[in-house]
């Protein structure tokens, strides 16, 4: 039996293979899937158990429920201010709206920009569409904030889209004000789309600045703008995440989320417009909780040998520089990943699983308990002082 090339080619993600792997174990420590610890802030579930048992068990329309537009809508108002009617799709997960996105955006063969290291996902995403990947390597020494210049070296006539996640998974990367502007302005520049995944703009810390893409108006008529509630309010279990974009973008992407998805359930769209609307304070207090576990475990990376970490300045990942340990050690980092879990039980990711310039780093999620952390590193640090 032959099945399509696609799905033969496609692989799945490292940070699900170690995740998978873990699940073989037992008293492990989880540093892996970038998803809180939280449960859904309480009144987000009693209003989705109430409109489930107000009988709200029906098919919903593409597009997405009114009410969840126009709670966002209102949420952009000062942003993107988007027409609820028209420029905003509801997606299963950001995921699928990025690949909503690509497939709107891109034909097979065409180039998409893509800063490296980055969120795995989009490798497939990018597969599934036949596009090639076009890689821009951002670097420790800037901070992982990728050059404007080299983004600009990357474009062909070939290259259709760039691909940008601020703050990033997995360095923690807050692309500065200046580096946006002068990104928008290649992008204007050379007629290319962007994807803007910002689903982690309100986990940024120290009060530092937040440039949002959108905020280059005329950048917008050729900007999908991606963002979700998984991070937000911890509902990556719920499944939603919605596309700001103009309007014959959602059009084209709503005809394609129509086909594979079809709609998402009412009550868990009529929940996450209630959480915008009354549940801000839960979210920055699970900021502030996020600070104190990054800062913590930052101050435990230094005290592991043969690693180090720059203060990440947003989302939940210390993205570790073990180039002396994985040297040390002889090994890869996807090896040492595999290593550390099979001998202390902590799972980590490689940093490898992001791009071929993440080798010799490795991921940590932290948004899990103080005290898993600091079990976590001690483990580490036991770990390494082996070498
Ligand atoms: N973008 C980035 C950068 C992510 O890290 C993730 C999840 N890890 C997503 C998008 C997808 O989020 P979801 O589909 O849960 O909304």
């Amino acid at each position: 039996m032959r099945m399509s090339k696609l799905t033969e080619q496609l692989s799945g993600s490292v940070i699900r293979e170690m995740y998978n792997e873990a699940l073989k174990m037992e008293d492990t420590i989880s540093f892996t899937v970038g998803e809180p610890d939280f449960v859904t802030p309480e009144p987000i579930i009693a209003e989705a158990c109430s409109q489930w048992k107000k009988g709200l068990t029906h098919y919903t329309p593409n597009v997405g429920i009114p009410e969840l537009r126009e709670a966002i809508a209102r949420y952009h108002a000062a942003d993107l201010a988007p027409d609820p009617d028209g420029e905003i799709m509801i997606s299963c997960g950001a995921t699928e709206g990025i690949q909503m996105a690509l497939f709107t955006l891109v034909d097979p063969g065409d180039e998409v920009i893509v800063v490296t290291p980055t969120w795995p996902n989009y490798f497939g995403q990018l597969g599934m569409c036949g596009a090639r990947c076009k890689i821009v390597e951002a670097r420790e020494e800037n901070g992982f904030i990728p050059d404007p210049d080299e983004i600009r070296a990357a474009i062909s006539p070939k290259t259709k889209a760039i691909i940008l996640n601020s703050p990033s998974n997995p360095t923690g990367a807050v692309i500065d004000k200046d580096s946006c502007m002068r990104i928008a302005e290649i992008l204007l520049d050379s007629d290319l789309y962007i994807i803007s995944d910002e689903i982690y703009s309100r986990l940024v810390y120290d009060e530092e600045p937040y440039t949002s893409m959108a905020s280059f108006e005329p950048l917008r008529e050729r900007m999908v703008y991606i963002s979700g509630f998984s991070k937000m309010f911890a509902m990556t279990g719920w499944r939603l995440g919605y596309a700001i974009a103009p309007p014959a973008i959602i059009k084209n992407m709503t005809k394609l989320h129509e086909n594979g998805a079809s709609c998402l359930p009412a009550p868990s769209q009529m929940a996450a417009a209630y959480g915008l609307v009354h549940c801000q304070k839960e979210i920055e207090r699970m900021r502030e909780s996020y600070q104190k576990r990054r800062d913590l475990i930052c101050d435990l990376i230094g005290t592991v040998p043969g690693v180090s970490i720059r203060k990440p300045k947003g989302a939940f990942y210390a993205f570790v520089n073990a180039k002396e340990l994985t040297q040390a050690a002889g090994m890869t980092s996807k090896e040492l990943c595999m290593d550390l879990l099979r001998q202390t039980g902590v799972v980590t990711v490689p940093g490898s699983g992001f791009g071929a310039c993440g080798e010799g780093y490795i991921r940590i999620t932290y948004a899990t308990s103080e005290k898993n952390i600091v079990e976590g590193m001690e483990r580490i640090r036991e770990y390494a002082r082996r070498f």
